[in-house]
């Protein structure tokens, strides 16, 4: 269990996998490869500018880091559709932290939360909690806890399974970023990506396991997805997870469903391939 270790140093409750998805009702530098990629008078802080927030929870005012709009190229996606742009990761600064009272969701549902779930904030995550906003950038390790924040706050104010599902999706995608962006010279190179693999296997495990529980039960679009992407999703994650009798009926029903698009389609026809083939791998 390495995914949530050091919660208790910012004054929260150690959680545990099995937490998450309960009680649903109730309830430094920037990276090596980065900047590589980016253009070199171009660091990571100059595509970034400061937003004020408003905490709804405890009223008080602070600042987030956030990506300027229209400033970063969107170069293509990994398979699991996490998106890549050229100039940073923009997945490090998708959430907002309140560092007066712990409150943290992401920026496009940070906003919304409703009294009762105020109240839960102040009781059980405000007493003893502790964070400072960074000064400049997001590290990859700042956005992993920034995440792990928001992942209590969802399970503390009884979110739905899919905004669950969703944050832990982010933040595998967040700790594959930061997996690229070791150095491969550093001495303990190989223990880092051990660990970072571990964890990334670990986030992208409770969003499958969350969807799933969503999707029989939920409307859609659920976490900003038409029932084809998640499906979509569902299906790579499911052989991610070797459950390939899984991912062939999903992609079945994307290629056969009326509303899915030409390009989802094409997706799903290139994971179609991918099982087939590892269905003969496994014949011979
Ligand atoms: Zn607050």
């Amino acid at each position: 269990m390495g995914l949530f270790d050091g919660m208790d140093k910012m004054g929260l409750k150690q959680i545990s996998q099995d937490e998450i998805f309960k009680a649903e009702e109730t309830a430094k530098k920037p990276a090596a490869a980065q900047e590589i990629k980016a253009k070199p008078q171009m660091t990571e802080e100059n595509y970034l500018l400061e937003r004020t927030m408003d905490c709804p929870v405890c009223g008080s005012k602070f600042k987030v880091k956030a990506v300027k709009s229209g400033r970063v190229r969107r170069v293509g996606q990994d398979k699991d559709l996490r998106p890549r742009f050229e100039q940073l990761d923009t997945a490090k600064y998708d959430v907002c932290v309140c560092s007066e009272c712990g409150y943290a969701a992401m920026s496009r549902d940070f906003k919304n939360i409703m009294d009762p779930q105020k109240k839960l904030v102040l009781e059980n995550i405000k007493p003893g909690f502790s964070y400072e906003e960074p000064a400049t950038l997001y590290t990859y390790d700042d956005a992993i806890k920034r995440y792990q924040i928001a992942l209590v706050n969802a399970i503390t104010c009884g979110r739905k399974d899919s905004e669950k599902a969703y944050l832990c999706l982010k933040m595998g995608w967040v700790i594959r970023g930061k997996s690229e962006s070791l150095d491969p010279e550093a001495e303990d190179y190989e223990a880092q990506l051990k660990k970072c693999k571990e964890d990334e296997d670990e986030a992208l495990k409770l969003a499958y396991e969350g969807f799933i529980a969503a999707r029989m039960k939920e409307e859609f679009p659920m976490a900003g997805m038409e029932q084809t992407t998640l499906d979509y999703l569902l299906a790579v994650l499911s052989m991610r997870f070797d459950n390939y009798v899984n991912a062939a009926k999903l992609v079945t029903g994307i290629l056969g469903s009326r509303l899915a698009g030409a390009k989802i389609k094409d997706m799903a026809r290139d994971l179609k391939e991918e099982i087939i083939a590892h269905q003969k791998e496994k014949e011979e």
